[in-house]
């Protein structure tokens, strides 16, 4: 039998419509908005595109999201006095700095100046830390919203084995952590791996987030298997796909998701939840 898709667009809606309704409540009680800055540096056209559709999901929750696009030469104290700028500012509930940036700007030092209760994006070392010792506070939202996502096609963690396949700062190591803390016993894998089909093989859940397409072969997928592919790719033709080989894992796996369509709507989606769980962590103080 093939694979049920994971319809990530889907989960994603229902998440947002979830946030908009909060929203409504709040406004309804007198509370404000929630405020999201989002900062864009440069001319990236990938990023501009995340951007404006993390911008347009604001709009369509009730968030309030106040634009910052910058010159690809603004030199990083203009961006870090900017940052200080929002974090004391009562209105703004998140801050988000879109990635890459310019290479002359340290995104390390960056990261670290958003204050972490402002860090909806959950990359700031406070937020990591909080996941790592189990007392998650403002979680990364791509590995959240693949956490999500298994969840809403009923996955219960326990007892099974994860593997993910990359091990970056901002999707693979905090999925790691993730998947730990919902009971998974977890390998992770990055480029180092030696014989990765092997690892793969033994997953019966895979989370592929490196950046090549066709990385993980649809014959290495365990038969019942669940695919989470987040990897996201334009092929020369300009089509987007995602790093596992779909129609091969597709024919083995019970549950796969898509490129596009799966784990990027879910990414925008727990970026409006964390910016309305800053907001009322806000209120409370
Ligand atoms: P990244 O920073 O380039 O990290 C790639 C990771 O893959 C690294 O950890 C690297 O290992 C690992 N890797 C490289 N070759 C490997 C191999 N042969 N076997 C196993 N691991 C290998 O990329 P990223 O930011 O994590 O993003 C990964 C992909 O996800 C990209 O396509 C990106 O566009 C996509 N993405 C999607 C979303 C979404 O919302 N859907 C969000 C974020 C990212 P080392 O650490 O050893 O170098």
């Amino acid at each position: 039998m093939p694979a049920q898709i994971i319809d990530g667009k889907a989960i994603a809606a229902d998440v947002r419509n979830q946030v908009r309704l909060n929203i409504e409540k709040r406004v309804e009680k007198g509370l404000r908005a929630p405020g999201l800055a989002v900062i864009l540096v440069g001319l990236n056209p990938a990023s501009q595109v995340y951007v404006r559709k993390k911008r347009e999901a604001c709009d369509e929750a009730g968030l309030l999201s106040k634009s910052y696009d910058l010159d690809e030469s603004t030199d990083q104290q203009t961006l870090l006095d900017l940052i200080d700028k929002l974090n004391n500012d009562a209105s703004i509930d998140g801050i988000l700095v879109q990635l890459p940036l310019p290479e002359h700007i340290d995104d390390t030092l960056v990261l670290e100046a958003i204050h972490p209760d402002k860090d909806v994006d959950g990359f700031h070392p406070y937020n990591i830390g909080r996941l790592a010792q189990r007392m998650p506070t403002l979680r990364p939202c791509t590995p959240h919203g693949v956490i999500h996502m298994l969840e809403s096609i009923g996955e219960t963690f326990k007892g099974r084995h994860a593997v993910v396949v990359g091990a970056s700062n901002i999707v693979g190591r905090p999925m790691n952590l993730e998947l730990l803390l919902s009971g998974a016993t977890v390998t992770v894998t990055h480029r180092f791996t030696n014989d990765l089909a092997t690892h793969v093989a033994n997953a019966d859940i895979l989370i592929v987030a490196v950046g090549k397409p066709g990385i993980v072969k649809g014959e290495w997928v365990k038969p019942g298997a669940t695919v989470i592919d987040v990897g996201i790719n334009r092929l020369p033709s300009g089509k987007l796909t995602g790093d596992v080989d779909f129609e091969a894992a597709a024919k083995r796996a019970a549950w796969i998701s898509p490129v596009p369509g799966g784990v990027g709507p879910m990414t925008v989606a727990m970026l409006l939840r964390n910016t309305l769980q800053a907001a009322e962590k806000h209120d409370s103080q």
